[in-house]
Formats: structure tokens, C-alpha cells, sequence
């Protein structure tokens, strides 16, 4: 019977240690601001951007809140970018995705200053990652790290397999698990024998948007298994890309969805925020994370 990663406690413990810095940069004057902007009124974005806005109330973080209509241009929406840029008030700019269909999200995304690239999607903050260099890292993945290592599992020396190599999940966990020392493999849609290649896994990482695909066939004895998926089973209900009740058993450890992955990408979104004021006022003694 595998142990359950909880991730809303671990989200909440963070969250909690993030509270109580950034109370302590406020001792010293300093404050953080996070500008959320929407495009259209997406339900799932709204609830996205909802999240975003609480978990910045709790922590002590400003939100400045930017709903523009739907038939917002890509100009209006840039030019309202680069005046977030030149703000020295806002530290992190967050454009809720999916942006609506006439507007190219790269284009945007290099828009935003690298410095307050939160959601670490900037080409700049991933080259960062993939060579090893200080940049804000993408929250889906930093959160699975932080479950990983918040839960006492080594990644050091262990055989990591992530199914799905989006650039906002697999690629950047990727780059993260080796920088933890895993020796890692990422499969996609055209790997050969998914199932033999999962089974090698000390920690197997599901994302691919595939609701309960992965069942108990895909995973060794004893492995630990994370299910970034979000998906929505036959019966409208949440679940994840995992085959929980499948692969449960044979797992050591295991992500519930929801509860597992989900709450640690806000969690993570929080620190990236704060890591904009450990970096512009030198007070990286206090990082926590
Ligand atoms: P994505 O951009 O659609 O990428 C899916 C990846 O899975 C692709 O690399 C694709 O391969 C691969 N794939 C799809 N079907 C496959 C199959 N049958 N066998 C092997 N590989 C397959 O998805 P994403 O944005 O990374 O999201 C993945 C899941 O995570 C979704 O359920 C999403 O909702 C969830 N998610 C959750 C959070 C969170 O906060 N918890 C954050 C982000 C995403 P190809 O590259 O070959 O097409």
C-alpha cells in the first residue's frame, strides 16, 4: 500500500514559511506586487486566477488584477505588458493562459521582462534552467521537486521516467530532476514500448492529459508516482492521468488528484514572486526554498 504525497499540506506549509518572510521584508520596507492579467472571461481561467489571487492575500503579496475583454488586440495587450515592465512597484507579471486565438502567447511571453517572468515561460528563464543558471523556474515542475523532496523521496541516483514533454511540465521537470541528480527519461507520444520504459521508473512523473491511462501495467513495485494530469473521467468527476485505484497498490508512493500536484503550482507561483525580492534587495539569506 503506497504512502499518499499530500499535496495541500505541503502547499500550505510553504505557503506558511512564504507568509512569514514576506513579513519580514515588510519589517524592512520592502513590499511585492504580482500583476495578474486575464483575456476573456475563460471560467476555467477565472478560477485559475482566483486561486492566484487568494494564495497572494495569504501570503502578504499584493495582486493587481488586469480583466481585459476578449476582443482585446495583441497590441493593447502588449503595450499593457511593457507598462508593467517599466512599473518598479510590480515585481512578477503573470498572463493567465490560454490567451484567446488572435493573440500569439509566444509573442507575449518574450514580452515580459525576464526579471518578473513568474510563471518562468520566458525563453530567457528556460535557457536559464537548461544550463543550470539562476532563473525562475516553470511552478508545475518546481512543485513536483518540492513534493518529492518535502516527502523525504531521493531523487539522487534513482531512474526517473516523466511521460509527456509539454514545455511547461515535461521538458522543464526534466532539467530539474537532473539537476537533483536523476538519471532521466522522457517519453511522449512515439516512444516505443511505453509501458516497458515506465516500468524502469524509481519515480515515474505522469502529464500527458490522458484521464487514468497510466494503470498498475505501467509501473514497477515499490515506484513513486506523481500524476500532474487534470483531467475529467466518464462521470464529469476530477481525475488525474493515473489509474489511481490501479496503480495505488503497487506504488510506494503516490499523488492523490485532486490534492497531489494541483495546489503546489500556486504554492510555487507564491515563491517566485517572493524570489523577485530576494533577488532585488540581496536578501537570499532568507530564502526558504
Ligand atoms: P500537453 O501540452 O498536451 O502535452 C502532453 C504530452 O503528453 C505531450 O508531450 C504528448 O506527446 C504526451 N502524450 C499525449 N498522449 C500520450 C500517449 N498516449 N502516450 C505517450 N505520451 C502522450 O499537456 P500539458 O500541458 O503538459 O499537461 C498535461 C496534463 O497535466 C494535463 O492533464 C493538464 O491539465 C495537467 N496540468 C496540470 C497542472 C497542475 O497544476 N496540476 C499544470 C499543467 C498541466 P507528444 O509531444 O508526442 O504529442
Amino acid at each position: 500500500m503506497a504512502s499518499i504525497i499530500d499535496g495541500k499540506k505541503i502547499s500550505q506549509q510553504i505557503k506558511d514559511e512564504l507568509k512569514e518572510e514576506v513579513a519580514r521584508y515588510r519589517e524592512k520596507g520592502v513590499s511585492i506586487c504580482l500583476a495578474v492579467i486575464q483575456v476573456g472571461n475563460d471560467p476555467a481561467s477565472a478560477v485559475y486566477v482566483g486561486n492566484k489571487k487568494k494564495a497572494c492575500a495569504y501570503v502578504g503579496i499584493e495582486s493587481l488584477a488586469y480583466e481585459l475583454p476578449e476582443e482585446t488586440t495583441q497590441e493593447e495587450l502588449l503595450a499593457l505588458v511593457k507598462e508593467l515592465n517599466e512599473k518598479k512597484e510590480v515585481n512578477g507579471i503573470l498572463v493567465q493562459l490560454p490567451l484567446p486565438e488572435h493573440i500569439d502567447e509566444n509573442v507575449v511571453i518574450r514580452t515580459i521582462s525576464p526579471e518578473k517572468d513568474v510563471d518562468g515561460f520566458h525563453p530567457q528563464s528556460v535557457g536559464a534552467l537548461s544550463i543550470g543558471q539562476r532563473g525562475f523556474v516553470s511552478c508545475t515542475p518546481a512543485g513536483v521537486i518540492q513534493l518529492l523532496k518535502r516527502s523525504g523521496i531521493q531523487i539522487d541516483g534513482k531512474e526517473c521516467v516523466i511521460i509527456g514533454r509539454s514545455n511547461i511540465v515535461g521538458k522543464p521537470l526534466a532539467m530539474l530532476l537532473l539537476r537533483e541528480n536523476g538519471t532521466v527519461t522522457v517519453c511522449h507520444s512515439h516512444t516505443a514500448d511505453l509501458k516497458a520504459v515506465a516500468r524502469r521508473a524509481d519515480i515515474l512523473v505522469v502529464a500527458i492529459g490522458r484521464a487514468k491511462m497510466v494503470d498498475a501495467d505501467y509501473v514497477k513495485e515499490g515506484a513513486v508516482v506523481i500524476d500532474v494530469g487534470m483531467d475529467r473521467d466518464e462521470n464529469g468527476k476530477l481525475c488525474g492521468d493515473v489509474d489511481y485505484a490501479s496503480v495505488e497498490p503497487k506504488a510506494s508512493a503516490i499523488t492523490p488528484v485532486p490534492g497531489g500536484v494541483g495546489p503546489m503550482t500556486v504554492a510555487m507561483l507564491m515563491n517566485n514572486c517572493v524570489e523577485t525580492a530576494r533577488r532585488e534587495n540581496a536578501l537570499s539569506a532568507d530564502r526558504t526554498i
